[in-house]
């Protein structure tokens, strides 16, 4: 058995009731199935155990890492040093407040999010039913599909910040715009948001989701993981496309790929490391360019 590090050590002694995970495989929470082993991983199931969390490691001069449910993150195969913080299932929770409005929290999937609104007759989450992420990574990116997104819904967020207070943003001081929100700039963790929809017959809404799923599963590799859209959607034209103009469907770099079904689909066939999926998304880029005078940036997160 290998010893304790010191931050293993001094978490156990100091927060002897939180549930902590040493030397973690980051590969069993990422959706791509890639990632060495993190030194501490964390699920706190309350606000106070996240910001008893957050006290202890600002004492101890380490700065965690926030972890939803790992479907936008390409984790490095040597692993990682330090403390991530996992929400996805932890922080969990909803509630009807009003007519419109529903409370999710922040480990909630988006998938869940979207049927528990549906249930209750509430149209304007069905876009976010199918994207595999928690509703605080969802928050945090602005996730979004067939023409929805969490900025169209979304009125106020919860935040706590690395000192473990909690303020309340509005939908402006989010800032939300294309796959962005201010959280990506500023240290601060969802713990909850707040979505406005709009009545409607449940059947209709559930109708949609049924449908928008299908057009999912007919155009999305999901028999392969991955974390979804490998690029940002670049100005002036759509990745997907531009990837396969430059005859890159289907192109490998070890056991990562470029989806044969989806373009903008970086795909783990089987074996892949994080150092696979970099060189494939920095090759794709370099050749795309070369093709099209257009530069793609990699919308997952590459840690
Ligand atoms: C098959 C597939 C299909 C997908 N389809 C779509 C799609 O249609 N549209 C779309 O937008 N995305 C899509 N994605 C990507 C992904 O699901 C979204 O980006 C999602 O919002 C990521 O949420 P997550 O909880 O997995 O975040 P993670 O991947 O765990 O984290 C992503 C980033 O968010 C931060 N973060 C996570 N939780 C919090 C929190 N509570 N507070 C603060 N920061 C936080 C992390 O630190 C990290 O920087 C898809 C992915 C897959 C695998």
């Amino acid at each position: 058995m290998t010893e304790m590090t010191e931050l293993q050590k001094n978490l156990q002694r100091l927060l002897p009731c939180a549930q902590l995970r040493f030397d973690e495989p980051m590969n069993r929470h990422t959706s791509f199935r890639i990632g060495g082993p993190v030194e501490v991983m964390a699920f706190p199931k309350s606000r106070e155990e996240l910001s008893a969390l957050l006290k202890t490691s600002a004492l101890m001069d380490v700065k965690p890492v926030i972890l939803g449910a790992g479907t936008n993150i390409l984790a490095p195969d040597s692993g990682l040093s330090g403390l991530v913080i996992c929400l996805k299932d932890c922080m969990d929770g909803m509630e009807r407040l009003d007519d419109t409005r529903i409370r999710v929290m922040a480990g909630v999937t988006m998938t869940r999010a979207a049927m528990f609104a549906a249930g209750l007759g509430l149209s304007g989450m069905e876009f976010a039913h199918g994207i595999p992420g928690s509703v605080g990574g969802g928050v945090y990116m602005n996730a979004g599909a067939y023409g929805g997104e969490i900025g169209g819904i979304c009125e106020s967020v919860e935040i706590m910040d690395m000192a473990g207070n909690i303020s309340i943003r509005d939908n402006a001081g989010m800032e939300f715009s294309y796959r962005h929100s201010c959280l990506e700039e500023e240290e601060g963790i969802v713990i909850s948001a707040v979505f406005r929809l709009e009545p409607k017959p449940v059947e209709e809404i559930r109708e949609k989701m049924k449908l928008l799923q299908e057009k999912r599963s007919a155009s999305q590799p999901l028999n392969f993981p991955s974390a979804g859209s490998a690029f940002k959607r670049p100005v002036g034209g759509f990745a997907a496309a531009l990837i396969d103009q430059a005859g890159l469907k289907g192109f490998r770099v070890g056991g990562a790929g470029i989806s044969e079904k989806h373009a903008g689909f970086a795909v783990n066939l089987g074996g892949a490391t994080a150092s696979d999926v970099r060189e494939l998304l920095r090759q794709v880029s370099d050749r795309v360019y070369e093709n099209s005078g257009i530069r793609l940036e990699p919308e997952i997160r590459i840690w």
